[in-house]
């Protein structure tokens, strides 16, 4: 269950809060829990759920090296 962190737009109080993805779609407002504040400001979390060595998709582009960089078989 990934966990969203929150900071209070008016004290700068954290939090971090743990939902479900159909929660946080749902809505989440949560208040602060120093002055009340509603809404808080979402912050980026630092719980990476990828895995290490995201795979990049290789450059499929030709790199004009060969026998079409020449023009010699398009032509
Ligand atoms: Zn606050």
């Amino acid at each position: 269950m990934p966990i969203y962190a929150y900071a209070c737009r008016a004290c700068s109080e954290r939090l971090e809060l743990r939902a479900s993805i159909a929660e946080k779609e749902a809505g989440l407002a949560p208040t602060c829990p120093a002055c009340g504040s509603t809404p808080m400001r979402q912050l980026l979390t630092t719980f990476a759920t990828r895995s290490s060595g995201d795979p990049q998709p290789a450059s499929s582009a030709p790199a004009g090296a060969g026998c079409c960089g020449g023009g010699c078989c398009g032509a």
